[in-house]
């Protein structure tokens, strides 16, 4: 009887601690979060009103919203009139099985240490050298790291291969995705060379997999268990809402990026990661983008294709019931509840990838026992999944005459749009990119700044298949120079040139060499600068004078500058400057002389040109010139054997020029 009492006592006892509820002040006094329903029907908000003041966790299709939120969400609900049901917290499971050795998390049915996790982590990078590689993307709130394991062949190698990643438990108290994530990268490392599937996807794909984005929340209750997990991190924030938003900005939430954020968008920075997924729990569903706004993604068709396929594949394996709800296992994200700041948006929208958020367990934290039978439903569907990233289109894009690898955008036409961001860039480290997108006939552009666009039509792309297109691009002229010459003018040289369109043309540095024996060639000097229009496609004129200069052979070039600091050289201009000068009267010479002399002068252009000797009274005693001229140097001798000795002046004399010297005859 004392026997039977005491099991009663047990019993009473864990009734007790399943079903006193704490209130919703116990609950943020204890963890800083508390977790809730209420109904659609007894709030005025609607969900998109709600969604920006809690953290939405499920909507049920009766209108029931299941939600967590801070003290300081709470208080702001409550101040709506929300009132709410408060629920036992998903994260407070004294009963979870934890391991007590890495062997023992290797048998897959109990949660690791933090402690057994990051050996773990740095063991698998140990053991495997030549394929896993261990990146600490840095430091939580409290201090503890976002892990991932990089997986592939010639892991240290950047290849012309896509870039895939798994993310799990960015949701601290969302644990089931966090151990299937460790055995997924268990089951790569020890099947590959072995595993004919597994060889070619760690061959041909660098997948990089991150197990627990929220170390603080999952080991809130401290580094020996995940009892006592929460939602958001250590600052009380939903890292699921804390991202850039496409429609929203970039801090949808109000608060700063969290370090557990920053991680994540440098490493996605720094990557160009063309597919994901971002594992959570509470519902089981493949959700697609987008969360923030009603309008369908561009590829709507391909992420319900990859959806469907990463759920049927479950149902093939599991029970009748496993990710069966909404459209039998997928949804549209805004159709269920909208989000803002949510990472699968930020990942699609602004790094040109394609993220789905996948809820693995109706069950946030499930017993360790259940975390096979979670595996068997999901393991196929992993690498599956992994494997759709080296279908569709995709390729190689060279530059030609580049410093460095540029970048390109690869457009479909009229499918992609900006509203979407749904265009592909290459990867600036080898140029290689990867379209996914539905089977079908596409025309494909692909353009980069400074370089000629091109577009290839009919491209036909199949499901299950990649399709190669390597481009090679063209530098564009971008200013295009009709007409550059050089003419003589008084003093000088004057530079005319036109060009037809201009595009981000800063201008024209002018620059001379001389074309003699004292000066080599290439010497080029820069002499002015002429400022551009910029980008015009109108007919423009330039005009330059090079004033001033000594007699000589010069040979002129525009150096045209992008305001980006590219550059292109035209054509070259010659200009002979020996001959011709400028009107000009030499002194005689001899000077004095007897009986002759040689008067010398110059004329830029053909003229009528007179050139008379006077005596000292004014009276002309010889006409030497009477005629025209072409232009150039002339020169011509005066014999004065039948005058007196004395001064005696010429005076040269044109349409527009008129000069007068003297000279003296000695005899
Ligand atoms: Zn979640």
């Amino acid at each position: 009887m004392k026997k039977i009492l005491h099991v009663a006592a047990i019993l009473l006892s864990i009734s007790i601690a399943l079903f006193a509820q704490k209130s919703a002040e116990e609950y943020l006094n204890e963890k800083g979060e508390v977790y809730f329903s209420f109904n659609l029907d007894n709030t005025n908000l609607n969900l998109s009103e709600l969604t920006r003041i809690i953290s939405i966790d499920n909507v049920k299709k009766d209108g029931t919203v299941f939600a967590y939120a801070n003290r300081k969400e709470y208080q702001k609900l409550r101040e709506f009139g929300v009132s709410v049901n408060v629920l036992k917290h998903p994260g407070d499971t004294p009963n979870v099985k934890m391991a007590n050795s890495i062997e023992e998390v290797q048998e897959w049915n109990a949660y690791p240490t933090y402690e057994e996790y990051v050996a773990m982590m740095q063991q698998y990078a140990n053991d495997y050298p030549d394929i896993c590689e261990y990146i600490d993307a840095g430091p939580t709130v409290d201090g503890r790291n976002i892990l991932f394991l990089k997986i592939s062949d010639n892991v240290s190698v950047r290849e012309e291969e896509p870039q895939f990643m798994y993310t799990s438990t960015m949701h601290g108290d969302e644990t089931t995705g966090y151990v299937l994530m460790l055995h997924l990268i268990d089951s790569l490392l020890t099947s590959y060379g072995t595993d004919a599937r597994i060889t070619d996807l760690v061959d041909n794909v660098e997948i990089w997999i991150n197990p627990l984005a929220n170390p603080d929340g999952t080991y809130a209750g401290g580094n020996s268990t995940i009892n006592g997990s929460h939602r958001s991190n250590a600052n009380w924030v939903d890292l699921n809402r804390n991202f850039p938003d496409p429609d929203d900005g970039p801090h949808p939430d109000g608060e700063v990026w969290q370090p557990e954020t920053i991680a994540m968008m440098n490493v996605a920075s720094s990557n160009f990661f063309v597919m994901s997924a971002n594992f959570h729990g509470g519902a089981e569903v493949v959700n697609y983008p987008w969360d923030t706004w009603s309008r369908l993604h561009a590829d709507d068709s391909w992420w319900q294709f990859v959806s469907h396929e990463y759920a049927d594949t479950c149902h093939a394996y599991a029970n009748g019931w496993y990710m069966t709800g909404f459209d039998n296992g997928i949804t549209n994200g805004y159709d269920w509840y909208p989000i803002y700041g949510g990472r699968q948006d930020y990942m699609t929208y602004f790094k040109h990838g394609r993220e789905v958020t996948i809820e693995l367990s109706d069950v946030k934290t499930v017993s360790g026992s259940e975390l096979p039978t979670y595996w068997e439903y999901n393991k196929r569907s992993f690498l599956n999944y992994i494997e759709q990233c080296r279908y569709g289109l995709q390729g190689k894009v060279t530059f030609e005459l580049a410093i460095g690898i540029p970048q390109a955008t690869i457009t479909i036409v009229g499918h992609d749009s900006d509203a979407d961001s749904s265009q592909v860039l290459t990867d600036t480290r080898n140029g290689s990119y990867f379209r996914l997108i539905k089977g079908g006939t596409y025309d494909v552009q692909v353009s980069a700044p400074g370089y000629v666009t091109q577009i290839f039509y009919g491209i036909q792309i199949n499901d299950y298949q990649a399709t190669v297109l390597n481009v090679d691009l063209l530098k564009t002229v971008p200013v295009e120079l009709v007409s550059f010459t050089g003419s003589i003018f008084e003093s000088g040289v004057k530079l005319n040139w036109t060009t037809a369109t201009e595009t981000n043309n800063k201008g024209f540095e002018i620059q001379r060499t001389m074309n003699n024996e004292q000066l080599t060639m290439d010497n080029w000097e820069s002499i002015g600068f002429i400022e551009g229009y910029g980008t015009t496609t109108e007919a423009k004129s330039y005009s330059y004078a090079d004033e001033n200069l000594e007699k000589g052979k010069y040979i002129y070039r525009l150096k045209q500058i992008d305001f980006d600091g590219t550059y292109h050289y035209s054509p070259e201009a010659e200009v002979d400057f020996n001959s011709i000068l400028k009107f000009e009267l030499s002194q005689n010479y001899p000077n004095p002389f007897n009986p002759s002399t040689k008067i010398s002068f110059s004329i830029p252009e053909k003229e009528f040109v007179t050139l008379l000797v006077f005596n000292v009274n004014g009276e002309k005693v010889k006409t030497l010139i009477n005629e025209n001229l072409d232009a150039g140097k002339h020169s011509v001798d005066f014999n004065a054997a039948e005058l007196a000795s004395g001064i005696y002046f010429y005076k040269i004399s044109t349409g527009k020029f008129s000069d007068i010297k003297k000279m003296v005859l000695l005899r």
